[in-house]
């Protein structure tokens, strides 16, 4: 029979109250670490063990890794951390098992292989405690994770296992609102290439649905929505609409304008637009904004992309872009689009702040 977790974790937790022992947290990714990190910075000195060789292919790893140290900007604490060298072999290790349903004995296998890693080097670098951030998950095993937690320290140890069931009294609620506040990027797929494999056909599933042409008459509430988002509005340059009539000028602007303005649709649905800033022979720059919610989910990077075709097509030999220095999110994009960062760069005030923004370009021969 399992133990009571969660007990054992609030009574670790009272006992240790106000002496911030030294912790070694194995963290899988920024947003399994939201609400973790908020509640056992209370109680510990933080170094956080970024080991997930189990993470394929290794840009995802990469792209997971910026999201972590991205949320550790934002909780702006004396948190550290720790990155181990990417073992290139674990997904071999991995294959041994083959195809299987998540949550099994290869990912039985996996956890231990992590958590044995990051305690080692809890223990050799004296650490008081060692735990791991992954039973906030509802797909992983919270049994299984206190299990290996507790042989290791019973085979290795000096530093002790914290048990921990993140996901209890409402901690997976929390990690939720957490995520809503701080957008991190949210893998959908667990990490190895097992799982990789079913993500990237479901991925390009959903991405064959996307389009560009036009905008029409009837996606104006859409579109309107979209420019009156807070978040789009703190990267992409709009006057505010402060009423019916600053909304219906700024559609009839639009529709009327004979710059290119043109809607990234998802089925039948608006969820962002593309449109030219300026243009001058075979030279044009363009500006981009994809809705929130479908933020991160390669939906702008493969509209770029298609987008950038089209207009190559059509005689365009130099593409540029633009964005603030901040907003790493759209830098992401061009870059996986292929654009290269130029000389170009300028300070712009916009909401009565100094913005530093980047140019980038895609140059076709
Ligand atoms: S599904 Fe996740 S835990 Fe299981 S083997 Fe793959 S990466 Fe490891």
């Amino acid at each position: 029979m399992s133990k009571n977790y969660l007990k054992l974790f609030k009574d670790e937790l009272e006992k240790i109250k106000g002496q911030r022992p030294k912790l070694l947290l194995h963290v899988c990714c920024g947003p399994c670490s939201e609400y973790p990190l908020v509640l056992l910075k209370e109680y510990f000195q933080i170094t956080i063990y970024y080991g997930n060789p189990n993470i394929y292919p290794l840009d995802e790893y990469d792209k997971r890794l910026s999201e972590l140290e991205h949320y550790l900007d934002i909780l702006d604490s004396d948190i550290k951390l720790v990155i181990p060298s990417y073992d290139n072999d674990y997904q071999k290790e991995l294959m041994k098992f083959g195809p299987m349903k998540e949550g099994g004995r290869r990912c039985a296998y996996c956890y231990a292989r992590r958590m044995k890693e990051a305690y080692l080097y809890a223990q050799k670098e004296s650490y008081d405690y060692f735990t791991t951030v992954m039973s906030i998950s509802n797909h992983k095993n919270a049994d299984y994770i206190n299990r290996i937690g507790e042989d290791l320290y019973k085979n290795y140890g000096t530093v002790k296992y914290l048990y921990a069931d993140l996901k209890k009294e409402g901690g997976i609620d929390k990690n939720r609102e957490l995520n809503k506040i701080n957008r991190l990027y949210e893998q959908d797929y667990c990490g190895c290439i097992f799982t990789y494999q079913v993500h990237a056909s479901k991925k390009e599933e959903r991405l064959s649905k996307l389009s560009i042409h036009k905008l029409q008459d009837r996606d104006k509430n859409a579109l309107i929505a979209i420019f009156k988002d807070e978040e789009v509005s703190k990267t992409y340059m709009v006057a505010p609409l402060k009423d019916q009539k600053a909304e219906d000028a700024l559609f009839s602007k639009i529709i009327c304008n004979p710059r290119r303005f043109d809607g990234i649709y998802l089925e039948d649905r608006l969820i962002g637009f593309i449109n030219e800033v300026e243009s001058k022979d075979a030279a044009i720059e363009i500006g981009y904004v994809i809705a929130p919610e479908y933020q991160r989910q390669g939906y702008m990077s493969k509209a770029l992309e298609l987008y950038m075709q089209e207009l190559n097509k059509q005689g365009y030999k130099v593409i540029v872009a633009a964005a603030f220095k901040e907003n790493v999110p759209s830098i992401k994009v061009m870059e996986r689009c292929g654009m290269k960062k130029i000389d170009k760069e300028e300070d712009i005030m916009y909401q009565g702040k100094m913005h530093h923004c980047l140019y980038y370009a895609k140059r076709y021969d």
